[in-house]
């Protein structure tokens, strides 16, 4: 029904990636920091032999690099230097962005959005790359392993850290108020109810509006829903986990 909201989603998106990037490699790697007559490259020469060959590879691909530098960095130089593995800076800022790729993934039934996942063209990032689905971690907050008493997450119980959470009840209010299932459920919920109020028109507010007004109207609302989910998302301390790798909490 919301299907064209695909591609906002997309534009949004790749625009919070764009902005990590843009501050990443501003804020990260000033080259005048470097003494170039120290390093014994000409600024030029450093540029085309270590930037260069690393601008045109894919995202994810720069990211392993990045981590494969900083290991190795450590692994070989510790001992004569004080080196200790700096994450970069913004990484909390991508991770958002992961998160908020997957949530939306985890929301497209209920809000009746019927995104295409399978169909790689429609995403200008290559976005079914970044679609990751957190193991044994909470759907909602990331904490890893185990809930909040220390039981170890299992096959059954496995969407939320709070202790006692039954996902089987898909009543929110039966949820505890910190409870992460509740939080995630009811901030759909009531965006879902003003989906159909914007779409249905049968509000006052919304009455009058014609098929292109409505459209701009729900565009708009979807958008902020989209800044919010992914401002909630930057509080997120861990990164989502696989059966073999996992989650790194965040400085
Ligand atoms: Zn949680
Ligand atoms: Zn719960």
């Amino acid at each position: 029904m919301y299907k064209y909201l695909q591609a906002e989603f997309n534009k949004f998106i790749t625009s919070k990636i764009s902005e990590y990037f843009s501050t990443y490699e501003e804020g990260f790697y000033d080259l005048d920091e470097l003494d170039f007559n120290n390093i014994g490259y000409k600024k030029e020469d450093f540029i085309e032999k270590f930037i260069k060959p690393f601008q045109n590879v894919s995202f994810q691909d720069k990211i392993k690099i990045l981590e494969l530098v900083s290991r190795l960095s450590y692994t070989y130089f510790r001992e004569h230097c004080e080196f200790q593995i700096t994450k970069p800076k913004y990484m909390r800022k991508f991770n958002a962005c992961i998160w908020t790729i997957f949530h939306m993934y985890i929301m497209n039934k209920a809000l009746g959005l019927n995104f295409d996942y399978s169909n790689d063209s429609i995403w200008d990032i290559e976005m079914s790359e970044y679609l990751e689905i957190p193991y044994n971690q909470c759907y909602y907050c990331g904490r890893p392993n185990k809930d909040l008493l220390g039981n170890k997450f299992n096959k059954k119980k496995k969407y939320c850290h709070t202790q006692y959470c039954d996902l089987g009840n898909t009543n929110e209010y039966a949820h505890t108020e910190q409870c992460c299932y509740r939080q995630f459920r009811m901030r759909q919920k009531l965006f879902r109810e003003l989906l159909d109020k914007i779409s249905t028109g049968k509000i006052k507010k919304y009455f009058s509006l014609n098929n292109s007004e409505r459209q701009d109207l729900i565009k708009k609302e979807f958008i902020n829903f989209c800044e919010n989910l992914y401002n909630t998302n930057l509080k997120i301390d861990y990164t989502i986990q696989s059966p073999n790798k996992y989650a790194e909490k965040l400085p």
